[in-house]
């Protein structure tokens, strides 16, 4: 397994390290992991014979900071050895060109590289009469020798690129059931942040569909971070006080600057540095330059919008990818349909805001809702 943005972390280089083989332990752990290894620039990971090669893909696909993998097998360290096995290996694949790419990592080995390379190169050709490329080969073995054990694999498979989950800290994630904010958490995941994730839902103004939808989405979700944390915050009561004492146009960014605070205690609480949405710029009302810097004005801690220059097709090309398309576009009653005024305003002004918001028992508001906070508890694999 290898990986490059970690190697440029000089400093953290040990914290970094060991994050990883931690969250390749926990992606793996009940699939025969035996040990993990440190070799130049690589990770060894060792299973049981009788692991699911098919299952360890997919889980090493998740995990974030796998620059590319490969399955390799390990033979006794001499060369009649790998070439028996190599030369059985190639049963059943068809090539026509092929090179061997072979490394002497102990430096007593009685060949050099390219003498290995040579005496398996022509053992191979023998057998396949395919012929020797080494710029476009069809078929790459790799081989390499280290001391008291040979390996060799085939095919490289790409890994998820990334950093390590947890390497840039904890942010607090705000979920809807809809189609940007879990794209919005994937990508801040793959940036090295652990989310807790934070909803909010109108139940019992209007239906449990867009909790469902959460849950599907934080449980999709948590393959990357193995553990999640989700808050269900009751938000009916909050909006309708909103109703009732805010002018039209200006609910929607009440509601906006609501959440970012409610999330900031939360984030206060799970030691969060950030807050995390999934607005991009221009995409509805609320999400004009004048509304974005209302909203966040709301809260002192950071918010991170990864999608803000992001084109919708792009976010749901994304979304289908990492499989949250399809939960995103179950129907539900999400609730910022409830009371949502035809013509939010576009341009809300801060001072203005701010006097309005004077007049409220915002605290208040946001004290009860704390109070009547829901929390769950996710994991991958599932215990
Ligand atoms: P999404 O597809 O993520 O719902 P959207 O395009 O519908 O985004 P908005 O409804 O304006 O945009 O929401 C902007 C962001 O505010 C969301 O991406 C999300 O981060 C946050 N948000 C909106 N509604 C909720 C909610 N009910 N619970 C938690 N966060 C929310
Ligand atoms: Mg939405």
């Amino acid at each position: 397994m290898r990986y490059h943005e970690i190697a440029l972390k000089k400093n953290n280089r040990p914290y970094f390290m060991n994050l990883f083989r931690q969250n390749l332990a926990s992606a793996t752990r009940d699939l025969g992991l035996k040990g993990i290894k440190t070799l130049p620039g690589r990770l060894l990971l060792s299973f049981d014979e009788r692991s699911n090669s098919k299952e360890i893909r997919r889980r090493i696909e998740k995990v974030f900071g796998v620059a590319n993998f490969s399955f390799v097998e390990r033979t006794l360290p001499d060369l009649e050895t790998l070439q028996a096995r190599i030369l059985d290996s190639l049963d059943g694949k068809s090539f026509e060109s092929f090179r061997i790419t072979a490394k002497r990592g102990d430096k007593n080995f009685p060949l050099t590289s390219p003498e290995i390379n040579r005496v398996l190169g022509a053992a191979v050709q023998a057998k396949s009469a395919a012929r020797v490329d080494l710029d476009h080969p069809e078929l790459t073995v790799t081989v390499e020798i280290l001391p008291g054990a040979g390996f060799f694999g085939f095919d490289k498979l790409p890994g998820p690129g990334g950093l390590p989950v947890g390497c840039s800290g904890n942010t607090v994630s705000l979920i809807s059931g809809g189609i940007d904010s879990p794209v919005a958490a994937y990508r801040m995941m793959k940036r090295g942040c652990r989310l807790t994730f934070v909803h909010f839902h109108s139940v019992p103004y209007l239906d449990r569909t867009s909790q469902d939808k959460v849950r599907d989405l934080v449980k999709e979700l948590t393959q990357y971070q193995f553990s999640s944390r989700l808050y269900l915050v009751p938000f009916g009561d909050i909006q309708r006080q909103i109703v009732a004492s805010v002018p039209r146009p200006l609910r929607v960014v009440l509601y906006r600057r609501t959440m970012m605070r409610i999330a900031e205690l939360i984030a206060r609480k799970e030691g969060a540095g950030a807050l995390v949405t999934g607005e991009s710029l221009g995409q509805v009302a609320s999400q004009t330059l004048e509304n974005l810097a209302v909203i966040e004005q709301a809260a002192e801690l950071p918010i991170l919008r990864p999608l803000v220059g992001m084109d919708k097709q792009e976010i749901i090309d994304q979304a289908r990818k990492i499989g949250t398309f399809d939960i995103s576009t179950i129907p539900d009653q999400d609730c910022c349909q409830l009371f949502v005024p035809r013509h939010p305003t576009t341009r809300a002004n801060r001072v203005y805001v701010e006097r309005v918001e004077s007049r409220l028992e915002i605290a208040a508001w946001i004290a009860e809702g704390l109070e009547k906070t829901e929390t769950e508890e996710f994991r991958f694999p599932e215990p």
